[in-house]
């Protein structure tokens, strides 16, 4: 499960699908059992909340049964109001009846206080409330309510019938309202030797992001002798990427060993539009998003002899083989520069001259970073 954003506001998950039916299941029981042999009673669901509960319940109760509904206003936003309006009523004849009251949720009782007021007149025999939730920290009236599925806290809730202006019904589990994702997200990118890595090493400290390069990641494997090094030498060796379901794996392991950062700069990664859809989809599982796709752009002869130079000192194989290099771009060019279209479409997409001093691409980068 995962966080979710309904208009403006974000929840996260609170009670599973699990335990709802669970709770709904206990109360009926609790309900049936209580009943004396033979008593019809009449259900009434208070609308719009109670639609999904009320639909169970009954469903679990499973005997003879009468089903009405009330329609009450009273929430506005996410904020309980003390005007409580009857939109649809009453229309049969209650009188020596046993009328059980099916409630979504109950707190500041102002709702509560209204169903009393309509059943007063009515000449049940009895009058029961039963609630799914219950908010004890906020109730304050001092009414009977007969059987609680289950205490909450006082945080705004949705799912499961219960909505925020309207929207989240329809959710099978229930969610609770949670502070709004401030993750900072960002794919450093740029063709081989166009200067990520060094200049991740340097925004990282000034945004205290932190970076994850699946190449170096890959090396250090190497270097190791891990089983994930293994299997990745061969490719790398030769210029190749490395299969998506492996380097997929890899970086999702890479992001939870740092389960509390501010962020992350993605530094060789994503590299096919596979992995782009794998990184949305894991980081929207954490309410978390992309903020942006910071491309260095640098020509492509430039680089062949940046990556040369580099091969000298670097230590890295497939930076010293012209024919390898000229593999490791056709890579780019087939597999991974269509990413630039895939970020394009989100709108995330920031090209920056990645031709000039370090700290002339690390100023542009910045002023790219602050705005996102
Ligand atoms: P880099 O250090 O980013 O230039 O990556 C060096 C090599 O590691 C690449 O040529 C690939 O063989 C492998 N590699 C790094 N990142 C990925 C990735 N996202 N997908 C597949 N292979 C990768």
């Amino acid at each position: 499960m995962e966080i979710i954003k309904l208009h403006d506001l974000y929840f996260k998950p609170f009670i599973t699908k699990d335990e709802i039916v669970h709770i709904v299941s206990s109360l009926a029981k609790q309900v049936r059992e209580d009943l004396p042999e033979g008593e019809v009673p009449v259900f009434v669901g208070i609308l719009n909340g109670c639609f999904l509960f009320a639909a169970d319940f009954i469903r679990e109760f499973n005997q003879d049964c009468e089903v009405s509904f009330v329609k009450l206003g009273s929430y506005e936003g996410t904020s309980s109001t003390e005007n409580v309006k009857q939109l649809v009523g009453l229309n049969e004849d209650l009188s020596g009846r046993t009328v059980i009251i099916l409630e979504d949720i109950i707190d500041t009782g102002t709702t509560l206080q209204e169903i009393y007021n309509i059943f007063r007149d009515q000449n049940v025999q009895q009058l029961k409330v039963v609630t799914l939730f219950f908010k004890p920290d906020v109730f304050k009236k001092e009414l009977p309510i007969d059987y609680i599925g289950k205490n909450i806290e006082d945080k705004f809730i949705v799912g499961y019938g219960l909505d925020y202006d309207g929207l989240g019904r329809n959710k099978a589990a229930v969610y609770q309202q949670t502070t709004p994702p401030t993750m900072k997200n960002i794919v450093l990118f740029g063709p081989p030797g166009a200067g990520k890595g060094t200049q991740a090493t340097l925004l990282k400290e000034k945004y205290n992001l932190v970076h994850i390069s699946t190449g170096d990641v890959f090396r250090y494997n190497i270097k190791n002798a891990t089983e994930l090094g293994v299997l990745a030498k061969s490719y790398m060796d030769d210029g190749n990427l490395v299969p998506d379901e492996v380097t997929i794996n890899m970086l999702k392991a890479e992001v939870e060993k740092n389960a509390g950062a501010n962020g992350f700069i993605f530094d060789g990664f994503p590299r096919t539009e596979s992995q782009a859809k794998a990184l949305d989809a894991f980081l929207a599982e954490k309410g978390a998003k992309i903020n942006g796709m910071v491309a260095l752009e640098v020509p492509e002869d430039l680089l062949v002899n940046r990556l040369l130079e580099r091969g000298k000192t670097s230590g890295r194989t497939d930076d010293t083989d012209e024919e390898k290099i000229r593999n490791r771009f056709n890579e780019y060019n087939t597999k991974t520069a269509i990413l630039k279209e895939f970020y394009q479409e989100q709108g995330t997409y920031y090209g920056v001259n990645g031709v000039g001093s370090i700290e002339e691409i690390t100023k542009s980068l910045s002023a790219v970073f602050d705005t996102l």
